[in-house]
């Protein structure tokens, strides 16, 4: 079978572009070094929306906006294909002091998005003060999210391939000919580019200007009997996600490690005081994981085609965000191929 696209990388984002792709027609193979859904976006809290929107450039408000545009139809046609939950819920997410009060709400004014002053004992039992409510703000559990994901691909006539590492491109002229795989070689008319956090190192010399780096963020897990609190809860860089089923994940740390993916006692020690501070009474973390986000300059992903490499083309480096960003950037690499490249994302020299 002759293969339209090679995607390398079953995350968020490669899952996501596969989707857009077989819908549009194409026949598409994914490669994925260990199992799909397993690494960054795995790991990630699913929050469906950046942290403190002010604090970014149009150009992560402007794909983040399209995407929780999409998210609500997304999920609900995940669950109506695959039959998976993904959890998509609307639990709002409530800012506790200290924040930028009037940058954000001149921000979300400009935007049009709902930011109330509130009563913090309206949300949350015995909390003194005020805080900022965002009641549109939209969480998905990862795994869920992942697993349906994969099997839409599967539905639409997708092939998966797992443990196959990609190792390098045999380039011909200005052209992909073929990529050598840990299993061989495999070629295809063109190829994507989604490999997180791994995509620069991977692309070596031919990555140009786009500048992805692993940047590990680490998570605790905390399980309760019934859900503390409902909202998402964000106090300056501290988010507390809470779960329909007594789950609530704390994070993250952003470190500078390399691909070091190992949990440290020092984050452990350092989200664990920041939850007392707030908590004194919980109970001690039953889980604590990090993983790597696709890290690039100002947030921006890179979404096109590579500048030399007339078949080759990128969706990663969405770094904080993946998740939320993946629907429309997904949209936008097929609007890349298909002649209508957004310059904003272009992948640079
Ligand atoms: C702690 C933490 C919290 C986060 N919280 C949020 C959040 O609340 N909301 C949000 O929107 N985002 C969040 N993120 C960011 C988000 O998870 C990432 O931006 C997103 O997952 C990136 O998706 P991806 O598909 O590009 O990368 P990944 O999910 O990392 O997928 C890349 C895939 O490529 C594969 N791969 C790598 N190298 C090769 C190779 N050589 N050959 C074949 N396959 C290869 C990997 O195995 C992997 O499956 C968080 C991230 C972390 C770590």
């Amino acid at each position: 079978m002759k293969t339209d696209f090679l995607i390398i990388g079953g995350g968020a984002i490669g899952l996501s572009s596969a989707i857009v792709l077989l819908e549009a027609g194409f026949k598409v193979v994914l490669i994925d070094r260990s199992s799909t859904g397993t690494e960054a976006s795995w790991a990630g809290g699913g929050i469906l929306s950046p942290l403190c929107s002010w604090d970014y450039s149009e150009a992560v408000t402007t794909l983040a906006g399209r995407s929780m545009g999409m998210f609500e139809r997304t999920a609900a046609m995940l669950f109506d294909a695959t039959g998976i939950d993904t959890e998509y819920r609307k639990s709002g997410m409530l800012l506790l002091p200290p924040y930028q009060n009037e940058r954000a709400t001149t921000w979300c004014k400009a935007h049009q998005v709902t930011l109330n002053q509130v009563r913090l004992d309206e949300h949350l039992q015995g909390m003194q003060g005020e805080g900022l409510f965002m009641p549109d703000i939209a969480q998905v559990r990862n795994p869920r999210l992942l697993q349906a994901l994969r099997r839409r691909v599967e539905m639409l006539g997708g092939k998966i391939l797992e443990q196959y590492e990609a190792l390098n491109f045999d380039i011909q002229y200005d052209k992909i000919a073929s990529l050598k795989t840990s299993k061989g070689s495999l070629s295809a008319d063109a190829y994507i580019m989604a490999a997180g956090a791994w995509s620069s190192a991977l692309l070596g010399e031919h990555a140009m200007g786009m500048e992805v780096r692993p940047i590990r963020g680490q998570i605790l897990l905390f399980k309760f009997d019934t859900p503390p609190f409902s909202n998402i809860l964000l106090q300056e860089n501290l988010y507390f996600i809470p779960r329909k089923d007594g789950h609530v994940l704390v994070g993250s740390t952003l470190e500078d490690a390399g691909f070091d993916k190992r949990t440290t006692t020092q984050a452990w020690a350092y989200l664990l005081q920041r939850v007392h501070a707030l908590f004194p009474d919980w109970p001690s973390p039953i889980k604590h994981w990090a993983g790597l986000r696709p890290g690039s300059p100002d947030n921006i992903p890179t979404i096109g085609r590579h500048p030399h490499l007339l078949n080759l083309y990128a969706n990663c480096g969405h770094f904080r965000y993946g998740v939320t960003m993946s629907p429309a950037s997904a949209k936008l690499l097929l609007d890349s191929i298909d002649g209508h490249p957004d310059p904003t994302y272009r992948w640079r020299e």
